[in-house]
């Protein structure tokens, strides 16, 4: 449970990270993978204008070199003057770097210049021009131009007439930059030569250009992931409040629930209010169905959690859990406010639709407080909702299957009941298997003469596990889980073969009754399915009465009828069990044509004077007999009463006055004394 509680919390946290983390995640590489892309160009289009602007420059300071090697190898002393007719700086220096020749001022660098002309990386080396000035921004073009010292005083020569001329030619030639190749002619002499890197206005602008559709591009690229991450981040938040929603009540459901629940319940652990969980169920939801339409069904579960909803304070929270269930977190200070409140709210429910009855069970779970060692109330750590739900659960489940509203407090005693149901449950197939249900007989009794007329089989389980269990702890369970079917043949059959066994060996028998369950009626064959049972046997029918409990004459009375009247066509005996403890009694005897009526314990529970108790008996017992019944007292237990039977005509009596249920073989030997 909690595991799940877990992976629901997890993909929730996920969700709403995700996108975050996506975006952000999206961006850096975006950013990175740019940034690479950018230093690359960069380089790419610099060495290509570097290598194209001076190439030129390069192969005349070339040539001036192999001029140079070739004089020097001639031993041409004349070679100086023939490189100062090219007009160019130059250098040369020896193996130790020391100056050879020189032509011009010698500006040349220490620190090798960042040009590098790719084509010819390996035989030249280039160097700044220390002299060279910086590059400035043309505060009138706005372009780059070199050297501010020199491009003021070129602006201000004489011959400038018109300014703005001087301007513009200037910026036809925005760069001039000096720069030293130094190559390489042998003997570690080194021919320097300073060449003009210029750009123009054109390349200025190719470059520019470039840069610029380059940052246009990253940006576009990066705006359009932008907004596709914005349009995740909304479609996440879409899909959050999709995982979120129920589709039924457009309200919150139940994943929601067990999150929110969890938070508020962590968050709101110091308050001094207590918690409770609570589950709604609205009992009619399936018969509203039937009897309207699903589409109707549905537009009440909308109005039911609408009025949930409105009823709720301040950090309180509903969901529609399943179709006809509702969860709450509800905070109160005592259980008593609470059950008021509760109240009050299935009455706000019952009147949504006042045409109809509305009913709405709820079972409630008071969360408990954590507290420490001192029992200071401290934070919760480990909430798991779905477990206090199930506590929840299992309150509203002890309502019964009763149509009625009504309030159910979580206890203790339910988890151990929950935990007998499951027991039996998975106990009653080898129990039944390996014959550990006994048949007790009850004998009845004459009570005019005390003689020996008639018993009923009451069964017991004798398990191997659970020792030895009376069917009030059973039964029920059976009933619910229709495993009663089962216990019903099992009981007909071995009652059978016991009579029979006993009439095989000579013993005066008495009719046997058994019970069968109310969930056993509404099998239209269940007269075949007895006969065919006791006749498989061989016992005469006369030797087997079948008990009906007075509360399944409310089911289908046709069929009940049916079956009565096929069970005494072929010679079953049958008679009605617990007379007087149900509510349509009369109307019941009215209607079947019973053999034996079973005055129902409880008249014998009180008093045995009680005078008017016995005026109701005496009238049940005339009744009964006006309408050819035998009557059976049962649950007599002293002599007073069992007089007042006599005296009133009652055919048996079967209680602990007489004889308490007991084993086959006890029975055996009442018979035999007989
Ligand atoms: P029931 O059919 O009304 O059975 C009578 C119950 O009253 C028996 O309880 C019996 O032991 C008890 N009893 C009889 N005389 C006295 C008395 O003088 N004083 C008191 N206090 N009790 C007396 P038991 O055997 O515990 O059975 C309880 C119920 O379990 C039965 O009520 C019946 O509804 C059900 N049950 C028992 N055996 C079977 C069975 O084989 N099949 C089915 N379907 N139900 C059974
Ligand atoms: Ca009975
Ligand atoms: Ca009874």
């Amino acid at each position: 449970m909690a595991k799940s509680r877990n992976k629901n919390e997890k993909t929730y946290r996920q969700l709403k990270k995700a996108h975050l983390w996506g975006l952000i995640v999206q961006i850096a590489l975006f950013s990175v993978c740019a940034t690479i892309l950018l230093a690359t160009a960069g380089t790419v289009i610099g060495s290509y204008i570097l290598d194209s602007k001076l190439s030129t420059e390069y192969e005349n300071i070339k040539y001036m070199a192999k001029l140079y090697e070739a004089g020097i190898s001639k031993d041409d002393k004349n070679i100086v003057d023939l490189l100062t007719k090219e007009e160019r700086d130059y250098v040369i220096t020896d193996s130790d770097g020391k100056v050879i020749f020189c032509n011009g001022k010698n500006t040349v660098s220490e620190e090798s210049a960042d040009i590098r002309l790719s084509d010819y990386e390996e035989d030249i080396t280039i160097y700044r021009d220390s002299e060279a000035g910086y590059i400035h921004v043309n505060p009138v073009t706005g372009g780059i131009a070199l050297d501010i010292k020199e491009y003021r005083e070129w602006i201000n020569r004489e011959e400038v007439d018109d300014e703005h001329d001087a301007i513009s030619t200037m910026a036809n030639a925005y760069i001039d930059l000096p720069v030293w190749m130094s190559i390489d002619v042998g003997n570690g002499e080194h021919f320097i030569g300073k060449a003009r890197f210029s750009a123009g206005k054109h390349d200025v602008q190719m470059v520019m250009g470039i840069v610029i559709a380059i940052v246009v591009l990253t940006a576009l690229i990066l705006t359009t992931m932008f907004v596709a991450g914005i349009k995740n981040i909304v479609k996440q938040k879409r899909m959050i409040s999709l995982f979120f929603t129920d589709v039924t009540t457009d309200g919150h459901n139940w994943s929601w629930f067990v999150v929110k629940g969890e938070q508020l319940l962590r968050r709101g652990s110091t308050a001094k209010t207590d918690y409770a969980i609570i589950n709604m169920f609205f009992v009619n939801y399936r018969n509203y169905c039937i009897c309207h339409s699903v589409v109707e069904g549905e537009k009440l579960l909308c109005d039911i959690y609408k009025t949930i909803e409105k009823s709720l304070r301040k950090r309180e929270i509903c969901a529609h859990a399943s179709s006809s269930n509702y969860s709450l977190l509800l905070a109160f200070s005592s259980e008593t406010e609470l059950k008021n409140r509760l109240g009050e709210l299935i009455d706000k429910l019952a009147a949504i639709d006042t045409d109809h009855k509305l009913c709405f069970q709820m079972g409630v779970s008071h969360i408990e407080k954590e507290v420490d060692k001192n029992g200071r109330v401290v934070k919760r750590r480990d909430i798991d909702i779905e477990s206090e739900y199930n506590k929840a659960l299992a309150a509203r489940d002890s309502l019964n299957a009763t149509e009625e509203s009504g309030i159910a407090f979580f206890d203790e005693k339910l988890i151990e009941e929950q935990k007998w149901i499951d027991k039996v449950q998975e106990k009653q197939q080898y129990a039944l298997e390996n014959e550990e249900f006994k048949v007790y007989y009850q004998p009845k009794y004459d009570p005019q003469s005390s003689t020996l007329r008639g018993a009923e089989a009451l069964i017991r389980w004798d398990s191997k596990e659970l020792g030895f269990v009376s069917p009030g702890r059973f039964i029920p369970i059976f009933e619910k889980n229709g495993f009663i079917t089962e216990i019903d043949h099992y009981m007909i059959k071995h009652v059978a073969a016991d009579q029979k066994a006993w009439l095989d060996m000579g013993y005066e028998c008495v009719p046997v009754s058994v019970n069968v369950s109310r969930a056993h009626f509404i099998e239209n064959d269940l007269a075949e399915q007895i006969r065919d049972m006791v006749d498989e046997i061989g016992t005469p029918h006369k030797y087997i009465e079948i008990e009906l409990t007075e509360s399944a004459f409310f089911d289908d009375k046709k069929a009940m009828l049916d079956t009565i009247n096929k069970l005494k066509g072929m010679g079953f005996a049958v008679s009605m069990d617990d007379f007087g403890s149900g509510y349509s009694s009369l109307n019941s005897l009215k209607d079947m044509p019973l053999d034996v009526l079973k005055l129902d314990a409880e008249f014998f529970r009180g008093e045995a004077e009680d005078e008017r108790a016995q005026i109701v008996v005496s009238e049940a017992i005339k009744l009964g007999k006006c309408l050819n019944m035998r009557i059976v007292a049962e649950g007599v237990e002293v002599k007073e009463q069992v007089d007042f039977l006599a005296g009133e005509g009652c055919d048996m009596i079967q209680g602990y006055y007489f004889a308490k249920p007991m084993p086959k073989d006890e029975y055996e030997e009442r018979m035999q004394k007989q």
